[in-house]
């Protein structure tokens, strides 16, 4: 290889596929891919569109199945209602998560990014898909961009974007009537500025900010602004699952009418021209691969069309192309494994233990003991109840030890399903059962007749008497 070709052979490891030498932005046209990984791509994107729009509508019991309002603190995960109370299985759940997407991707490389990751699967099936429409394939799209502002241009592009911002806009509504519930986006476009003003700005933002990811901003949110793409250097290892070429086979490249012997590559280029993030990956593994798998179809076809086996881009791990042989289970591997099945445990045995309903009793803040008549004394207290029932409950509050009386002191405690309450009550409690400054008091939490929980709090009295 001549001293010029191996220089720009190597060229790449010098800048991001996407940025020019003056540091200007690059724009890709891919082309169109085709192939047998394509359509599968195609039946998985489908499934994850209809899982997306469909999920805010699905209700259990009256509830949507998922909602992650984080401004009122309200998650519901498959139906399953989740409180602030349950923070800590939302951390571990979060901590499993990510300890599964690390043992995930050190066997199967990125396959999530090209696959199942929302970014690549709305910019290459949605949004790419209607440029196509409109625009035509890469050629055309290079020699429209080129082109003056004429009328060709200017309606292309107008319808363009006119369609991306009405997608946008389904997007946008569609996350954020996960976060709200889907009975106020919609009644939010049925009824317009007047149902909520904040509720309309927040999603013309969010339609704006979905317009200009999938519009201009693209590849760069994989190449520069997503965390796991930067994590892929440390996470990969030799044995990881790649989409990768197959240099053994492949070189030396070269079109097959030369004279010289050449491998398998015809050194075509259809491979980089269908990558979405410019890449070439006879390269080898590079950061910028999303393992999106358009440059296997296209390496295939071209494989086809000359009579030679496909596979010369495939998926596999960089030890089974350099020896032909595949390995998945390594100590990394085993390692993961252990410790996502020890987390799996412990989450599971914390979901079973989590009660239905939660119940917090504290002395009013602040306050003593009070005289209550001549023979007794009364302390203020708070009573939380917080419903992770769907059920709505009519809680009776007895005093277990000692003898005593409850008043309370506003409503009485009704709790519909899912929500909490918050009321405060008098304990009554004879003189005589009054023998220190710092007294145990027992409530049971009742629904009916059926005993909920026991709950233990301090009832103050006189200083004296400890004294006595
Ligand atoms: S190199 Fe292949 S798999 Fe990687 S991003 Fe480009 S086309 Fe997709
Ligand atoms: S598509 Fe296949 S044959 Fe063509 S350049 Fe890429 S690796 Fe070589």
């Amino acid at each position: 290889m001549s001293e010029s070709k191996k220089s720009s052979s190597s060229y790449f490891r010098d800048k991001i596929s996407t940025v020019d030498e003056q540091g200007r932005r690059v724009w890709v046209f891919p082309r169109k891919p085709g192939g047998t990984l394509t359509n599968y791509r195609h039946l998985v994107a489908v499934v994850l569109y209809l899982f997306f729009i469909i999920g805010p509508f699905l209700r259990y019991q009256g509830d949507p199945v998922f909602l992650l309002n984080i401004l009122e603190r309200k998650f519901i995960l498959f139906g399953v209602v989740f409180w602030p109370q349950d923070f800590h299985l939302i951390v571990l759940s979060l901590i499993t998560l990510i300890v599964f997407v690390v043992l995930f991707t050190v066997i199967y490389g990125r396959i999530f990014c090209g696959w199942a990751c929302p970014q690549t699967v709305f910019m290459e099936f949605v949004f790419r898909k209607i440029e196509y429409l409109i625009e035509g394939d890469a050629p055309s799209q290079r020699k429209l961009a080129k082109q003056e502002w004429n009328v060709e241009k200017i309606w292309k592009k107008s319808l363009k974007s006119l369609i991306f911002i009405l997608i946008a806009l389904v997007i946008a509504t569609t996350l954020l009537a996960y976060v709200f519930g889907s009975d106020r986006m919609l009644g939010l476009y049925s009824h317009g500025i007047a149902f909520s003003s904040k509720l309309l700005i927040a999603s013309w933002i969010l339609t704006g900010i979905v317009y200009f990811i999938f519009g201009f901003f693209r590849e760069q949110v994989c190449l520069i602004a997503c965390p796991y793409g930067r994590l892929q250097g440390v996470l990969l290892d030799q044995q990881s699952i790649i989409v990768g070429y197959d240099y053994v086979r492949g070189e030396p490249r070269g079109a097959k009418k030369s004279v010289e012997k050449t491998g398998d590559c015809v050194d075509c280029n259809a491979c980089v021209q269908v990558c979405p993030t410019n890449i070439d990956i006879r390269n080898g593994t590079q950061l910028e691969c999303i393992n999106c798998t358009a440059c296997i179809d296209a390496c295939n076809a071209v494989m086809k069309k000359h009579a030679l086996p496909k596979g010369l881009i495939r998926f596999d791990s960089e030890k089974g192309i350099r020896e032909g042989q595949r390995k998945i289970f390594n100590t990394r591997t085993i390692a993961y494994s252990v410790v996502l099945l020890i987390l799996l445990t412990v989450l599971a045995s914390l979901f079973t233990m989590r009660t239905d309903v939660e119940t917090t009793i504290l002395r009013q803040r602040g306050t003593l003991y009070q005289t209550y008549g001549d023979n007794a004394y009364s302390n203020i207290y708070q009573i939380d109840v917080v419903n992770k029932f769907r059920k709505d409950l009519n809680i009776r509050l007895k005093l277990i030890e000692p003898n005593g009386e409850i008043k309370l002191m506003g409503k009485d405690l009704f709790v519909k399903g899912g929500e909490k309450i918050q009321e405060r009550f008098l304990v009554i409690l004879p003189k005589l059962e009054v023998l220190k400054s710092k007294n145990e008091v027992v409530f049971g939490i009742y629904d009916g007749d059926r005993l909920i929980e026991k709950y233990t709090a301090t009832f103050v009295g006189p200083n004296s008497l400890d004294v006595e």
